[in-house]
C-alpha cells in the first residue's frame, strides 16, 4: 500500500482535480504545480485554519500581508545573496545536475559520465525591475516570507502597540531554484508558506522555543494527522542554517520517507541586527517597564502549505471494503475537506424533488458563506455513485431529497465514516450540519 500510496494520490488529485502539473499542455514545467477546484478549497481551508489558530485564537500575534518583492539590500542583510547555496556538479554527458552530497564517486549517477568540479549555486531566482537591465536593477523573489516579517518589525509593532513578547504571522509565496525535485509538489520551486516571527526579550528564547515546537506540533494533531505519523527532531549543530541557534524539524513519515513539514527555529537577534547595520535604521525595541532598549530574538516556526497539503491528503486517504466493493475515502477533518455537503436527489426524474434539493442547495450555500465552504448539487448518475464521489473527495456529509421528503419535509443526511443516516426535518438542517460544524475535534 504504502509504495504505491504516492502514485495513487497523484493519479487521484489530477483526476479529481485537486493538483495538476503546471502548464502541462506544455510538457509541464518541472516542479511547478497547479491546485485544481478542489486543490484550491484544500489549501483555502488549511490556511484558514492556520490562521484561525495563530492569529484569532491567540492574542499575542499580528497578521502581514509583504510584498514578494523587496529591495535587493534585504538579500545581502539575511545573508541569503552569500549563503543560500547548495553545492552542485554538472555531468559532462547527460548535463543534468546533482547535489555533490548526493553523488557517490566521482562519475554521473544516472548516465556514468564525467562530472565538473563542485560548484556554489545559489537558490534565488533573479528578476530585473524597470525597463533597463543591469546590475541596478537586479533583485530577486523571495525565498522565504520571513524578511517581509522582519522589516516590517518596527511599522507592526507601534502601529498596532505591540509589546514583547509578541509576533507577526504571514502566508504567502517562496520561490527557489531548487535542484532535487521529485516527490510530487513535496519539493517545488514556487510554494507556499506559513511563517510566525515571534519576538521575544533576550533569554526568554529557549522557553520560547520549546513552547512554539510543541505548540505547532499539536496544531497537525489537532487538525487529525495521525500521532504516529509525526515526529519531532532536532538538527545537529552542522546542519543548522547560518541565522540558527537552534532548530527542530517536525516530519511527516510521507510514502517516501520522513521528510520535514516545518522548521521551528531560534533566529537570535541575527536578522534585526543585520537589517539595523545595512539600513542604518534603529530597530531595536524599547521596554517602557525596564526603560531598556534592545535587539529581541526571535522564535521562527516556518512551515509549508504545499507539504501540509499533501500529508493531510496521504494521512487521510484509506480503502475500505463495503458489501464486497472498494470504497476510497479521504477522512479530512471536517475544516479541511474541500466540499462541505452535497445535496444529491434520489430521483431525479421527479420535478418537485430536484425543486427540492435545488432550494435546500441554494439555502445552504448562503448558509455556508457564514460558517465557510463549498456546498454541492449533484444528480448525474446513480445513488451509489454519487457516495462515491463525494467519499473519494472528503466529503463530510451527503444529504438525499426523496420521495417521502415530499410529505413528512425530511431529508436524510449520510456521514463519510461512520455511514450512518439520520432522517432530518427540513427546517432543522442548518441546525444539525451547524452543530457539527462548529464543534471541533479534541
Ligand atoms: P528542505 O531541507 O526540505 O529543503 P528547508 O529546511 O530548506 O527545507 P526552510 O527553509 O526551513 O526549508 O523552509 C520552511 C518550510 O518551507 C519548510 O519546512 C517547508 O515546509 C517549506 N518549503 C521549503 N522549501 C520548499 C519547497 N521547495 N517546496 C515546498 N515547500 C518548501
Amino acid at each position: 500500500m504504502q509504495e504505491n500510496l504516492m502514485d495513487k494520490m497523484v493519479s487521484l488529485c489530477k483526476r479529481r482535480g485537486f493538483i495538476f502539473q503546471s502548464s502541462e499542455i506544455y510538457g509541464g514545467l518541472a516542479s511547478t504545480w497547479d491546485y485544481g477546484s478542489l486543490g484550491a478549497e484544500l489549501k483555502k481551508n488549511l490556511k484558514e485554519a492556520w490562521w484561525r489558530a495563530t492569529v484569532y485564537e491567540r492574542d499575542d500575534i499580528e497578521g502581514l500581508d509583504a510584498a514578494i518583492l523587496m529591495h535587493p539590500a534585504t538579500w545581502n542583510a539575511s545573508g541569503h545573496v552569500t549563503s543560500f547555496k547548495d553545492t552542485l556538479v554538472d555531468c559532462k554527458g547527460c548535463k543534468k545536475r546533482f547535489k555533490v552530497e548526493s553523488v557517490k564517486g566521482k562519475k554521473c549517477p544516472e548516465c556514468k559520465g564525467e562530472l565538473t568540479e563542485a560548484r556554489q549555486f545559489n537558490l534565488m531566482l533573479k528578476t530585473h525591475l524597470g525597463s533597463v537591465e543591469g546590475e541596478g536593477s537586479l533583485t530577486y523573489l523571495r525565498p522565504e516570507t520571513a524578511q517581509g516579517i522582519f522589516v516590517n518589525f518596527q511599522n507592526v509593532a507601534n502601529s498596532a502597540r505591540r509589546k514583547i513578547p509578541f509576533g507577526i504571522a504571514q502566508i504567502g509565496k517562496a520561490f527557489r531554484n531548487e535542484i532535487t525535485t521529485g516527490n510530487f509538489t513535496f519539493r517545488s520551486r514556487e510554494f507556499e508558506q506559513m511563517e510566525i516571527e515571534f519576538f521575544v526579550k533576550p533569554g526568554d528564547d529557549e522557553k520560547w522555543y520549546k513552547k512554539w515546537i510543541d505548540e505547532r506540533f499539536g496544531w497537525y494533531i489537532s487538525l487529525g494527522i495521525r500521532k504516529e505519523n509525526l515526529r519531532k527532531r532536532p538538527h545537529e549543530k552542522d546542519e543548522l542554517a547560518h541565522y540558527a541557534k537552534a532548530c527542530t524539524d517536525i516530519e511527516y513519515k510521507f510514502p517516501f520517507g520522513w521528510s520535514e513539514l516545518e522548521g521551528i527555529a531560534n533566529r537570535t537577534d541575527f536578522d534585526l541586527k543585520q537589517h539595523m547595520d545595512l539600513s542604518s535604521k534603529d530597530l531595536r525595541y524599547f521596554d517602557d517597564g525596564t526603560k531598556e532598549r534592545y535587539i529581541p530574538y526571535v522564535i521562527e516556526p516556518s512551515g509549508g502549505i504545499d507539504r501540509s497539503v499533501l500529508a493531510f491528503l496521504v494521512d487521510s486517504y484509506r480503502e475500505e471494503k463495503v458489501r464486497d466493493e472498494k470504497r476510497v475515502v479521504l477522512g479530512l477533518d471536517r475544516r479541511l475537506a474541500p466540499v462541505k455537503t452535497a445535496v444529491l436527489p434520489l430521483l431525479k426524474k421527479k420535478p418537485e424533488i430536484v425543486k427540492m434539493a435545488k432550494g435546500l442547495t441554494a439555502d445552504l450555500k448562503k448558509y455556508f458563506y457564514t460558517i465557510g465552504g463549498k456546498v454541492v448539487y449533484d444528480d448525474t448518475a446513480s445513488i451509489g455513485r454519487l457516495y462515491r464521489r463525494q467519499d473519494e473527495i472528503g466529503t463530510p456529509y451527503c444529504i438525499t431529497v426523496d420521495v417521502k421528503s415530499l410529505e413528512d419535509k425530511k431529508v436524510t443526511v449520510r456521514d463519510r465514516d461512520t455511514m450512518k443516516q439520520d432522517r432530518v426535518e427540513l427546517a432543522n438542517i442548518r441546525e444539525y450540519l451547524g452543530d457539527r460544524f462548529n464543534k471541533r475535534k479534541a
